[in-house]
């Protein structure tokens, strides 16, 4: 509504308030009180007298009027100091008030207004007017309050996020700016914590968009509720407030847009404070949660730079919080990273590095393929091999797939990647065609991105026709790649069973498969993740394997525990059926010709209990 259109109708419109408005009259001349009431109540307003300065203190306090008449030759406490005080007082900023000066009063005029009153009249007081003059002043005081109101919401609007009113990236960048400002006056300290949630896209896209929002909502009050505990909120910009009074730690949650939080802290002791506060972030989206009958376990990457440290500049912290958040998504997620220099070393490492990828996809034997032996527990025999790219790099050595695989889906290079894969792992069958037996299961990993591939059905058709190969091929997804866009995925893999691959579920347990999906999908097999397999010996570890290869035989499906390093491990397993075993203690990844020298070895005294 416009501004003019507001002050307009809320005078033309006669209010309820100005019919039953309390009007205080304060002089010390009972005449003058006589003759106010007189007037204020033949006109339907309600009359409150006091005879001195002090009376109306209190009867103020007391009562709330609406309008204050006040005169302002009084002994003792005289009009002036009642409107200072009046004024100073939260109730008492915005109450109109109406003084009476002596007829010779220019000064005393200035004097009234600039101890806070709203209009004056000189005395004497033309009796007919004052409440026609009463009653115009509380319409202006109404549409004052209205158009104050309107204002407030239309500052929430700029500032605030309406989903979880919290400050939005607006709000965050001034706070953040004004709070440097103020920071460097004190010499204090400032951290800024930018916070990203790990795989959203993945909870996103099943739950929908409204359900999203609300879970966000449920996130964010959470978030509010523990930040809260640990210190209050900082000053809003936004409202003037009386700056140098503030000495004390202050967290600001806010929410730049999406899936991201970040948090403002003033006034803190030192560094060890973010620490935990960033470890208190984690561990509360890490709380399991249940949200509309989904089970969720939710993760963060925090990024965390410092004021002065860091950079002076808004703009400086925010970009170094940024790269700490990519280092901390990088190393893992689930966790904290501080900005240092070396980071953005690493940014610019990485780029150099994607330009090598880029060489070693065209160069001979920079990338090869090894093949890591899976044994069937039955027969203590090597039934199928899952394949894993290495890349010698010419000079930094040995380069992990987890780290390269990222980076080629992250710079345009993993379905060439990928290709190259499927031809090198052609080529590996079929320089050993004649000693390969048929029954040998031959895993290959998709990486996440090739899945959502638009071309991606098409492309792994034809390489299949290309495989001269009587051995299965079993392709490995991951339980997030597949949850991410459930209803599509059900599509790809139907169409992937029809091809003739066979399917895995790779790391199992740490996505967000809800069950009644993974009754439905077309997989062969559960891959068991490596940390579930560590983590057996205790109560726990044990109680969510036990739980995982429970499901797998109700739902009929093959089991491969990953990561099998000890014989303990293994004894656990094999005693609670699972079907195949892969990991260090049984075998390594080889070159396949190794593999096929092996095929005879009985591998079940490493994990058959003795006979005791
Ligand atoms: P993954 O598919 O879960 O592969 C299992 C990883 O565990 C392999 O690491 C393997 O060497 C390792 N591993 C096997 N046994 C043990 C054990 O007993 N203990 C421990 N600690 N580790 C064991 P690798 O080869 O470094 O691969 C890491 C990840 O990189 C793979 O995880 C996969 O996601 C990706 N990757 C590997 N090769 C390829 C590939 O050819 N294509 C694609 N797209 N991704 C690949
Ligand atoms: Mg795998
Ligand atoms: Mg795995």
């Amino acid at each position: 509504m416009p501004l003019e259109t507001v002050l307009t109708d809320s005078i033309n419109n006669a209010t309820p308030l100005t019919a039953t408005a309390t009007i205080l009259v304060c002089d010390d001349d009972p005449t003058v009180r006589l003759l106010a009431r007189e007037c204020l109540e033949s006109d339907s307003m309600k009359v409150l007298e006091a005879k001195n300065g002090e009376e109306a203190l209190a009867l103020f306090a007391q009562c709330q009027p609406d309008l204050i008449f006040l005169d302002v030759d009084m002994p003792r406490l005289n009009g002036f100091a009642v409107c200072k005080a009046i004024r100073q007082t939260e109730k008492g900023q915005t109450v109109p008030i109406l003084i009476a000066t002596g007829a010779n009063g220019n000064r005393s005029i200035d004097q009234g207004f600039e101890a806070g009153a709203t209009q004056y009249k000189t005395k004497p007081i033309n009796w007919a007017l004052l409440s026609r003059d009463v009653k115009y002043m509380l319409r202006a005081a109404e549409a004052f309050a209205a158009l104050k109101a309107q204002q407030v919401q239309l500052r929430t609007l700029a500032y605030y996020d309406p989903l979880t009113s919290l400050p939005n990236r607006r709000s965050f960048v001034d706070q953040l700016t004004q709070s440097l400002n103020e920071a460097a006056g004190h010499q204090r300290p400032l951290g800024l914590l930018m916070v990203d949630l790990d795989h959203f896209k993945r909870i996103h896209d099943p739950l929908g968009e409204a359900l999203s929002d609300s879970l966000l909502k449920v996130v964010a009050a959470g978030l509010q509720e523990r930040l809260g505990a640990l210190a209050p909120r900082g000053p809003d910009p936004h409202e003037a407030i009386n700056r140098s009074e503030l000495g004390s730690m202050t967290i600001d949650l806010m929410r730049p847009g999406g899936d991201e939080f970040n948090i403002i802290v003033r006034n803190m002791k030192d560094s060890q404070t973010l620490t935990q506060i960033a470890s208190l972030v984690l561990e509360t989206l890490n709380a399991p949660l249940t949200f509309r009958d989904n089970h969720l376990v939710l993760s963060a990457s925090v990024g965390i730079a410092i004021a002065p440290e860091h950079g002076l500049e808004a703009e400086a912290i925010i970009r170094r919080a940024n790269i700490a958040l990519s280092a901390a998504k990088l190393s893992g997620r689930n966790r904290y990273r501080f900005y240092d220099d070396t980071l953005a070393d690493d940014a610019e490492r990485k780029l150099r590095l994607e330009a090598d990828l880029r060489d070693a996809l065209e160069s001979p034997d920079q990338l090869f393929m090894v093949y890591q032996p899976q044994i069937d527990t039955a027969s203590g025999l090597i039934s199928g091999v899952e394949a894993l790219v290495r890349w010698s790099h010419p000079e930094l050595g040995p380069i992990s797939p987890a780290l390269f695989a990222p980076l080629a889906e992250g710079s345009g290079l993993i379905s060439q990647l990928g290709d190259w894969i499927f031809k090198r792992v052609d080529t590996d069958i079929q320089s050993l065609k004649e000693s390969l037996p048929s029954y040998l299961t031959i895993s290959i990993n998709l990486s996440p991105l090739q899945f959502t591939q638009a071309n991606f059905l098409e492309t792994l058709k034809v390489r299949l026709s290309e495989l001269q190969s009587n051995n299965a091929i079993e392709l490995e997804l991951t339980e997030g790649v597949i949850m991410s866009d459930a209803d599509d995925s059900l599509l790809k893999l139907h169409e992937l069973r029809k091809a003739g691959f066979r399917l895995a579920i790779d790391d199992f347990g740490t996505g967000y498969s809800s069950l009644s999906y993974l009754k439905d999908f077309p997989v062969n097999t559960l891959k068991i993740d490596q940390a579930f397999v560590a983590n057996l010996g205790n109560d726990s570890g044990n109680s969510i394997v036990r739980a995982i290869l429970a499901l797998a035989e109700a739902l009929d499906l093959d089991v491969v525990a990953e990561g099998v390093e000890t014989q303990e491990q293994a004894h656990f397993l094999t005693r609670h059926h699972c079907k195949i075993l892969q990991g260090f203690l049984l075998a390594k990844p080889i070159p396949l010709q190794e593999v096929v020298e092996i095929l005879d070895v009985d591998f079940s005294h490493m994990y058959r209990m003795a006979e005791t």
